[in-house]
């Protein structure tokens, strides 16, 4: 179990950075977070598949609608600190749902 907490945390148009308070410092891809949004509606469809389908992972091969779709809901608007354990982060699209554990973060960087 890995509790450390995060010291700054930085947002741009593409990346949040965080740094912990070990002096350690991680980036993560907003595409990517947006598209492993930990939210119970963004889960229900990656499981259901027929329904909505996240953006693919290779931005070669998206064609040009799926692309704008993807970049706008991989835009960041701002965040916040949920309770000493998490990070909210709003969209640019309006979702805020998804709260991102620091343990999780953690994890994946
Ligand atoms: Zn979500």
């Amino acid at each position: 179990m890995n509790k450390k907490r995060p010291a700054e945390i930085g947002l741009s148009d593409t990346e949040l950075a965080i740094r912990w308070q070990d002096g350690s410092e991680s980036r993560y891809s907003l595409e990517a977070l947006r598209r492993n949004c930990p939210c119970a509606l963004c889960r229900a469809l990656r499981e259901e598949p027929g329904v909505q389908t996240p953006p693919p992972p290779g931005p070669l091969e998206l064609p040009l609608l799926s692309k704008e779709a993807a970049t706008a809901t991989a835009q960041a608007s701002g965040w916040e600190l949920v309770g000493r354990y998490g990070l909210r982060i709003t969209w640019a699209d309006g979702h805020d749902h998804g709260i991102y554990t620091f343990e999780s973060l953690r994890e994946q960087g």
